[in-house]
């Protein structure tokens, strides 16, 4: 039976991560901090003889006992929400927490695979973004606590891997949505969701023509379990390529809940909000086999339910 770790196994993408392990047999231990992490996203795990769960921050030097076979480190801030709450966290996090789970692998001989994000482009001036485009990032701004530490956590994984003989993988997750997301986390999927069940004004920031592509959890996590099994190095962009403005979405959301809320245009939340971001998945596409196979007002209509649920 092969043994995981996953950082982050707690939050949203992990949780997931986690279930599909288990479900393929493997033993996962979970390591996270909770600081945006929830321990109900694992409740169902907790107390089988397969799983355990070590509350502990990865930016402190960490060990598991026995045998580890992969270390998945998803551990980070992912929303910008978060992110404006905890930059120096996401900091550690990308840099710190990185080396020590580089580090766990390279201990126990351990395959490794980093979860990175479609931020690392930036703003960006190459659309549709193939994995070769070095980005548009500016390294001051308020994102760029996040973008940079995922960048320097991608120039690490590499060095490791040149230098150390690690053996690694960079996921590039674009914007992902689904079940175990945090209503209170910012993202405009929850915010959109909840503001709509509520009877909320749905708040686009901006005047809603930035464009973001929206991708199903379940199709992620099938990307991820496709490149953790490949042997290729380089980055991989995993996203669905189906691009729409952000009024649209709202208007999407609207419908789809049949909801009488307003839409309404805010400020920008942070300065440097993307103003288009679509994956080319050429290379997920060739490499993995891998395409998105869930439409999106299906995994729209899963989202929802969930919200549904945990609002009533
Ligand atoms: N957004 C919005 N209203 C909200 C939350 C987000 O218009 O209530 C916009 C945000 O400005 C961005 C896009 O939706 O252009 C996606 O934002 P999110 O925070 O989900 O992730 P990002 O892609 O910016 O990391």
């Amino acid at each position: 039976m092969p043994r995981a770790v996953v950082t982050g196994g707690a939050g949203f993408i992990g949780s997931h991560l986690a279930d599909r392990l288990i479900s393929e047999g493997w033993q996962v231990v979970v390591v996270d901090n909770l600081i945006t992490g929830r321990l109900e996203n694992l409740q169902h795990l907790m107390g089988r003889d397969d799983f355990r769960f070590i509350q502990h921050d990865v930016c402190e030097p960490f060990d598991v006992e026995g045998p580890v076979d992969y270390v998945f480190h998803l551990a980070s801030t992912a929303s910008p929400v978060d992110f404006v709450r905890h930059p120096l966290e996401t900091l550690r996090v990308g840099s710190y927490g990185t080396e020590n789970a580089l580090e766990l692998a390279l201990r126990k001989g351990a395959k490794f695979l980093f979860s990175s994000t479609s931020e690392v482009y930036g703003d960006p001036l190459v659309h549709p973004q193939p994995e070769t485009y070095w980005g548009n990032v500016n390294p001051i701004g308020v994102r760029g606590v996040y973008d940079e530490a995922k960048r320097y956590a991608e120039s690490l994984v590499m060095a490791y891997h040149r230098y150390k003989g690690a053996d690694t993988r960079i996921v590039r997750i674009f914007n992902t949505y689904g079940e175990r997301m945090r209503l209170d986390d910012g993202r405009v999927v929850p915010n959109f969701v909840c503001q709509a069940l509520r009877g909320e004004p749905i708040t686009v920031y901006g005047d809603g023509r930035q464009t973001r592509s929206f991708g199903y959890v379940a199709d992620l996590i099938e990307g991820i379990w496709r490149l953790a099994h490949s042997d290729y190095h380089e980055p991989v962009n995993i996203g669905n390529p189906e691009e729409r403005t952000i009024l649209e979405f709202a208007q999407l959301i609207k419908q789809l809940t049949g909801s009488d809320s307003p839409i309404v245009f805010r400020e920008f939340l942070t300065p440097d909000d993307p103003k288009q971001r679509c994956p080319d998945i050429t290379r997920a596409r060739q490499i993995l086999g891998w395409e998105p196979s869930t439409p999106l007002e299906e995994g729209l209509q899963r989202t929802i339910a969930y919200f549904r649920g945990r609002l009533e």
